[in-house]
């Protein structure tokens, strides 16, 4: 192959490292014109997109940040209440309190 193949091989290959990283550090976008919605981020496990101050933020290693919007959060909610009632999943506080005895 030829030096020109190799060069287009290589700044393919510079390409998707940095297109990929850019997607794993990517943070909430900036609505520079100052009078929309303000800053927005995707949705974690929905992944609609809304202005950050309608959503939670939780901060993962590395710098990553989550967010999730109130829907999820109120499925997650009531998931989790609903199957304590069914008796599929216990409560966290017998868990808790399990720890603490020992
Ligand atoms: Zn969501």
């Amino acid at each position: 192959m030829g030096l020109i193949t190799w060069i287009i091989i290589l700044g393919g290959m510079s390409f998707m490292l940095w297109y990929g990283f850019n997607l794993l550090v990517r943070r909430p976008g900036i609505d520079a014109s100052g009078d929309g919605p303000g800053p927005v981020a995707a949705c974690h496990l929905c992944r609609r997109t809304f202005p950050i101050r309608y959503m939670v933020s939780r901060d993962k290693m590395a710098g990553f940040i989550n967010y999730f919007c109130g829907d999820c959060i109120e499925g997650l909610y009531n998931d989790y209440i609903g199957a304590q009632r069914d008796g599929t999943i216990s409560p966290i506080e017998k868990l808790r309190e399990g720890i603490s005895r020992n």
